[in-house]
């Protein structure tokens, strides 16, 4: 048998799962982090804390798996994307706390951009002017002299760190780096005029690799051989490897990409163009991705806030206990909207209630904004990319609320399709990982091992779609404008 470990970084814990050649998982284990809030709108993490928990979960998983370091054939990384450790290359200690993507402590130094530079970094980078990328985060802990700039600084990415701890390499890969605002999405080099704007020296930055080469060895000798960023990871882990293959993962918010093949779709509804994965020598791919800010968490709110389910799995009966919405629409716009709208002043709203309207139909609307949230993001991916969907493949907690996935496939029109395994994101890194050392030859054979659990096919008429979809569209206007 052959094994591959895949080092998951998330945001709020870090895992190691343990796979065989078939992408079984043979042990895990997973260590929380501290969440540390200085002040509002700003996250910090502790890269020391993530290193340590790091080791922790390597050691702990391979027990659990019953193996040894040396017994891997290989480790593959994959991690929150955006969020920004500092450190020094001489002592490798980290400068400072890393920044996370959630801080938006840089909006205001953003804003004052002039036009033609914010045209430029979206232009050439593919995302939209937000504190939510590397760059401003960079610039941030120089211009707060948390970091003096010296030759030994080192930024990057929570990849690169780890790929430093664990091999003493500075690099990262393509997927990371273009989530950095620092990368031209066309040459995927560092851009100068990009560097500039920003204030970053390119000797401060990891080599851009692709994401499924040998980078460097561990200790113990075991190749690390393939980084992707968490939603990349996901793609590879759905065998999403042609134009036009689509997923979505459903937790707190959701996240969908669509594959853009080898071409560079530039977004005019909202989305973000992404480097999807380049796998060794081969050609570089594409994704548009969009990204919804409340789905799963508006189960929680029905939870937590207005405690009419004691559970997020009891949604379900809940929603199941009446046979429609009631024309009860329910847009979680709580802290705005994400794709396709990016509307800050909009805030949630229930609309259409009636006398009539009981808890059961509120969960029911709470599911369907899953849903129809869901849909509006692929809407823009088929008119950005002119590509046709023909189904979605899905994972994430929401996805074992069957309900749930039969509404979104009645509500998009398309088959909505879950796998065997659904631990997606650290199976893809895996995946890239036993690539580069010949685990498995090519993406053919990575295919075969990826099976359906679950298949949704729609069962709405095209006009009961149609109507449904346009007194949401009404639901969405009433939200927008409700703070300045
Ligand atoms: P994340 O990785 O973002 O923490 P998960 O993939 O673990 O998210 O999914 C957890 C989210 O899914 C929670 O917000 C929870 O409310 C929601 N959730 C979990 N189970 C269900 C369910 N059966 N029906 C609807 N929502 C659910």
């Amino acid at each position: 048998m052959t094994y591959i470990g895949s080092l998951d970084q998330g945001t709020t814990s870090t895992r190691f799962i343990v796979f065989d050649d078939l992408g079984e998982i043979i042990g895990q284990s997973q260590v929380e982090h501290q969440q540390i809030l200085p002040q509002a709108g700003w996250v910090e993490h502790d890269a020391n804390e993530i290193w340590k928990n790091t080791v922790k979960v390597i050691e702990d998983g391979l027990k659990n798996a019953n193996l040894k370091m040396n017994e891997l054939s290989a480790i593959g990384i994959t991690n929150q994307r955006e969020t920004t450790v500092c450190w020094s290359r001489a002592t490798g200690a980290p400068v400072s706390n890393a920044i996370v993507w959630q801080d938006t402590r840089t909006a205001e130094y953003l804003n004052s951009f002039s036009d033609e530079n914010k045209a430029l970094i979206t232009s050439k980078t593919g995302t939209p002017i937000a504190p939510y990328f590397s760059a401003s985060k960079m610039n941030w802990i120089l211009k707060n002299k948390v970091a003096t700039p010296t030759d030994d600084l080192a930024f990057g990415t929570i990849d690169s760190w780890l790929l430093f701890k664990l091999t003493g390499v500075f690099a990262t890969d393509v997927t990371n780096a273009s989530r950095t605002q620092l990368m031209n999405l066309e040459t995927l080099d560092w851009d100068d005029q990009l560097l500039k704007i920003f204030e970053i020296k390119r000797e401060w930055l990891p080599e851009i690799k692709s994401s499924s080469e040998v980078y460097g060895k561990t200790v113990e000798g075991v190749p690390v051989s393939g980084i992707l960023g968490d939603q990349q990871a996901a793609m590879v882990g759905q065998t999403c490897f042609e134009k036009g293959e689509s997923k979505t993962t459903y937790g707190t918010g959701n996240f969908a990409l669509i594959s853009t093949g080898s071409e560079l779709v530039r977004s005019k509804h909202g989305l973000i163009s992404t480097v999807l994965f380049k796998l060794g020598s081969s050609q570089v791919q594409y994704a548009l991705e969009g990204s919804v800010a409340v789905t799963g968490s508006a189960i929680q709110w029905l939870r937590d806030q207005l405690g009419i389910i004691k559970s997020a799995a009891e949604v379900e009966a809940l929603a199941a206990s009446v046979p429609d919405n009631g024309g009860v629409y329910f847009v979680p716009a709580f802290s705005g909207l994400f794709a396709p709208y990016w509307r800050s002043d909009a805030r949630g709203v229930i609309v259409g209630l009636t006398r009539a309207n009981t808890k059961a139909h509120i969960a029911r609307a709470a599911l369907e904004a899953i849903c129809y949230q869901t849909k509006e993001v692929l809407d823009a991916m088929e008119a950005d990319s002119g590509i046709r969907l023909r189904e979605m493949r899905v994972d994430g907690g929401i996805t074992n609320n069957k309900l749930c996935m039969q509404m979104q496939s009645d509500i998009m029109g398309i088959d909505v399709v879950k796998p065997v395994i659904t631990e997606t994101t650290a199976l893809g890194a895996a995946f890239a990982a036993g690539l580069a050392v010949g685990v498995w030859k090519d993406t053919d054979q990575i295919k075969k091992i990826w099976k359906k659990e679950a298949t949704w096919n729609c069962q709405s008429s095209e006009q009961s779609r149609n109507s449904g979809f346009e007194m949401w569209r009404k639901a969405i206007t009433r939200t927008f404008d409700w703070v300045n």
